[in-house]
């Protein structure tokens, strides 16, 4: 049974990065029927941030990405929750130095600062492993009294693994395919420290064993771990996951990795919730499932030229083979480009709703903010333009109030010696109407133009200039019926008073 987890330390809130990684565990599960796992990995004490766990929780499900098992949601396998399965490490840690796995170190930080400072001064790097592990203090360097009586002290004392001698290691990545890695550049990596606590590579392992992971899927910067973990499966005697390590995400203009300060600097957000004092997606106006199929995108291709995905359809066509090995260019213009695309397949009626929360929040007294049929007609002629809900404003501001100054360029243009009379006679053909639907008020408008002898031309761009304050904007009926008689007579007037 495929069963992934996507195993986030609670370190703060979860940038578009570790969603992706949530996303591709997600789609990988549900693709193969299987379980998509969310473990919270707090071992690490001094870097929990308080909040981070749940606002992953409200991540996930706001990106419609809910996870199967975890922490408010118990399976068999639980707690989910690393530092409530503290009391199940310690043993694990021991069977590897029963074993001959492991073994404990007892240098102090001091100490091997000072070892470390003493190698970069001969110009080397220290590494903790069989070049030096005789000089050091641990219990393959002293005799076996010293060792019982250090133990039975209570020194502290930290577990470290046995990274092998000269031994030539193969690993496999679904996405990257065989790794050669030499032991010898790889250091006796901590297990367990003297807090009492588990690493993250121990608990990472005990944990993805125990849960029965089939598919470890994690971001590029865990490839260098790999090694360590794969000979921690082989120490234990265990079958380990398969593993797939996603690119990474890069900046979007220059080199290197994304960072949050790239998203205040180019103005987009980088988590998917408001964070602090940063906007998330969500803030910013962003509909998850335009998220979705652009984080999907992100370091996968369908091997077609498809860009729009629903998250069902992604759920069927998705897999590790087509996740790309180089890293993938971050391209917030392309994130609005998806979310334009989800905002015109929204209907008239559903977007009202939405921009009418937002009236009724931003701006509470505005006529017709409460009036959903009417918001709703607005919304049909102005929509095409928009990216964003909170855009309706922008475009069609003038539906629902006057417009406070009329555009110079267009004023120069377009208003004649004779355009206030021609205006003021056709207030009283407005105001002799009765039916004010744009249809009718069309039909006795241009008749009026015709029995008149006037022109289009001397009446319909004053009058549009006057409603909205400037040339934009639907069919001009469209916007007299909408706003009504009253509004529609009050523009004129105070226009040409
Ligand atoms: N706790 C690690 C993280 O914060 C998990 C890495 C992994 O998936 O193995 O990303």
């Amino acid at each position: 049974r495929v069963r992934v987890r996507f195993a986030p330390s609670p370190t703060g809130a979860l940038h578009i990065g570790g969603v992706r990684t949530a996303l591709f565990n997600y789609l990988f599960a549900k693709k193969h029927k299987g379980d998509f796992i969310l473990r919270i990995e707090d071992t690490d004490q001094n870097r929990y941030v308080e909040g981070a766990e749940a606002y992953i929780i409200d991540a996930l499900n706001w990106c419609n990405i809910p996870f199967d098992e975890g922490p408010g949601k118990e399976g068999n396998y639980g707690p989910y929750r690393q530092s409530e399965r503290k009391p199940i490490y310690k043993k694990y840690a021991d069977q590897l130095v029963t074993n001959g796995h492991a073994y404990y170190g007892f240098d102090t930080t001091e100490e091997l600062d000072a070892h470390r400072k003493d190698h970069e001064e001969k110009g080397k790097t220290f590494i903790y492993n069989w070049h030096n592990r005789e000089k050091l203090i641990n219990s393959l360097s002293l005799s076996k009294k010293d060792v019982e009586s250090k133990l039975n002290s209570g020194k502290d004392y930290v577990i470290r693994f046995k990274s092998p001698q000269d031994q030539k290691l193969s690993l496999e990545d679904i996405i990257r395919g065989t790794i050669e890695i030499d032991t010898n550049v790889l250091d006796d990596k901590v297990l367990f420290k003297s807090d009492g606590m588990p690493t993250y590579h121990l608990a990472n392992i005990v944990d993805d064993h125990l849960m029965e992971i089939s598919h470890v899927i994690r971001g590029e910067e865990w490839l260098p771990s790999l090694a360590l973990h794969q000979q921690l499966y082989d120490a234990f005697g265990w079958d380990a996951p398969e593993f797939a390590h996603l690119p990474l995400i890069m900046k979007p203009v220059g080199k290197g990795k994304l960072s949050k300060r790239d998203g205040e600097k180019l103005g987009f957000p980088v988590f998917p919730l408001a964070w602090n004092q940063s906007k998330g997606y969500k803030e910013e106006g962003y509909f998850p499932e335009a998220v979705i199929n652009f984080l999907a995108l992100l370091g996968w291709n369908p091997g077609t030229e498809q860009e729009i995905f629903s998250l069902n359809e992604l759920t069927e066509v998705f897999t590790l083979e087509r996740v790309h090995k180089s890293g993938a260019r971050f391209d917030p213009e392309k994130t609005k480009w998806y979310n334009h695309h989800y905002l015109q397949g929204k209907s008239a009626e559903e977007l009202a709703v939405l921009f009418r929360d937002i009236l009724k929040k931003e701006r509470p007294n505005i006529l017709h903010s409460n009036d959903l049929k009417n918001i709703t007609e607005i919304i049909t002629l102005i929509k095409e333009r928009a990216t964003f809900v909170k855009e309706f404003w922008e475009l069609g501001d003038y539906f629902f109030v006057a417009p406070t100054i009329y555009e110079q360029k267009v004023v120069k243009k377009q208003w004649k010696n004779d355009t206030p009379e021609i205006l003021n006679l056709l207030v009283s053909v407005l105001v002799g109407i009765d039916d004010f639907s744009s249809e009718n008020v069309e039909n006795i408008v241009k008749e009026w133009i015709d029995v008149e002898g006037l022109s289009f031309g001397k009446v319909m761009p004053p009058l549009r200039l006057v409603l909205v304050g400037d040339m934009k904007g639907p069919h001009v009926f469209d916007i007299l019926g909408l706003i009504g008689k009253e509004e529609a007579i009050g523009r004129i007037k105070n226009a040409i008073v």
